[in-house]
């Protein structure tokens, strides 16, 4: 047989085959049609991995992206707080990084936006979950920002945007009204922040609030929970009950969860269950906050760990550039996964892992599933993520975009 495809990448290295023993991969119509160690046929583009590592495309389960290059509109405060000792002064850091909403506009945003948004064409990540501040101060204007930038991208990046009520529900008076609107404008995910409310009462309302407004929107949830230093929260176990019981298993998704740390263990086995029943997947961000989740014991526990950028230079991180590699290169150190199974896991959370706590379908490299991948330099997973260097090539959607 002697097919036509619109793009055949030849010479790849891929995960699953022994080093060496190299494989064609063609693509049509935006899908892999074939993978074989020589393909028949041609292409308009064809490329030459060379040898090189052929995976997955990155996907990135959590960006503030209405926030990137802030941090040069503030001072280093609410920096200090969120990385202070024993992360005691979380709150507070929130609540400083708060004032530069006061300055919100859609125009300026959009432009930070664009840059991060090229990075992250430049480093393969394809897919993103991005957060958009609603509340009295920002108002919709990180929202309209990120709708723009969806549809600006579209066929590149998939942006998943989130109407996240940053400053809470309950304490912040004009949000239940703006992120109604958030939502019929067309966000995609509705994002709460329940350990930000200052009673248990009030942390329960808050994640009803969210889960009624996914519900009626027919939207998956996300929320970042017990994002402090304390290890009395409970929003983690809140939402994953609250999922359960309005159905929504495998459509709400965990973030931060740094308290996690510090649960005592009969009661991290008890929200590790929880989180299976619920279909809950939790993202971690060890490089942003002092405190991460235990991933280690989530993965043996057979919960779904990912790992998120979180922050692009803003109040609560100075770096970050879409880079997913470099973001795992960053993991391995500070969760100690340095063996090479270790590597192996997290080049599966920056990937296949991230992509299925996205709730994205058939995310993967084989035939008949969507062609995004990123064509690296390197031939294995040390080397990738050892220099994490922008991909020699990166497809989305079965097309060259980089
Ligand atoms: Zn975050």
């Amino acid at each position: 047989m002697n097919a036509a495809y619109d793009l055949i990448i030849r010479n790849a290295q891929l995960r699953s085959r022994p080093a060496g023993s190299l494989a064609d991969l063609g693509i049509s119509a935006g899908r892999i049609e074939g993978i074989a160690p020589r393909l028949e046929g041609s292409a308009a583009v064809e490329l030459d991995a060379s040898g090189g590592l052929v995976t997955e495309s990155y996907a990135n389960p959590h960006l503030h992206l209405c926030k990137v290059y802030t941090l040069q509109r503030m001072d280093e405060a609410a920096l200090k707080d969120y990385h202070g000792a024993d992360m005691g002064k979380a709150m507070t850091a929130i609540e400083l990084a708060a004032r530069v909403k006061e300055q919100y506009d859609e125009r300026w945003i959009i432009e930070n936006v664009r840059r991060a948004l090229k990075d992250a064409m430049r480093y393969g990540c394809t897919h993103i979950r991005a957060f958009a501040d609603v509340d009295g101060k920002a108002r919709l204007e990180g929202v309209k920002a990120l709708l723009r930038a969806r549809e600006e991208f579209k066929g590149v990046i998939d942006l998943q945007v989130v109407a996240f009520a940053q400053d809470g529900i309950v304490r912040e008076p004009d949000a239940p009204a703006l992120m109604e609107q958030a939502m019929a404008l067309g966000a995609d995910v509705a994002g709460g922040i329940p350990w930000i409310e200052y009673t248990e009462a009030d942390i329960l309302e808050h994640v009803r609030f969210i889960f009624d407004l996914a519900v009626r929107h027919n939207k998956d949830v996300s929320m970042l929970v017990d994002d402090a230093g304390d290890p009395g929260l409970r929003s983690l176990e809140a939402m994953a009950l609250e999922a359960l019981r309005r159905g929504w298993q495998g459509r709400a998704l965990a973030h931060h969860a740094r308290a996690m740390a510090l649960y005592p263990t009969p009661y991290f086995q008890k929200a590790a269950a929880l989180l299976k029943k619920a279909g809950m997947g939790v993202v971690t961000d060890p490089h942003t906050g002092p405190l991460h989740a235990r991933v280690r014991e989530l993965l043996a526990e057979g919960c779904l760990v990912c790992l998120g950028q979180d922050d692009i230079s803003d109040a609560y991180y100075p770096f970050g550039r879409n880079n997913m590699p470099e973001v795992a290169f960053l993991a391995a150190h500070l969760l100690w996964f340095t063996a090479r199974e270790d590597l192996e896991t997290l080049y599966d959370m920056i990937t296949t892992r991230a992509a299925q706590a996205m709730g994205l379908k058939d995310f993967a490299l084989r035939e008949g599933a969507p062609a995004h991948l990123v064509v690296l330099e390197h031939k294995n997973i040390i080397e990738a993520l050892r220099y994490h260097e922008a991909p020699r090539y990166v497809i989305s959607h079965g097309k060259l975009v980089e």
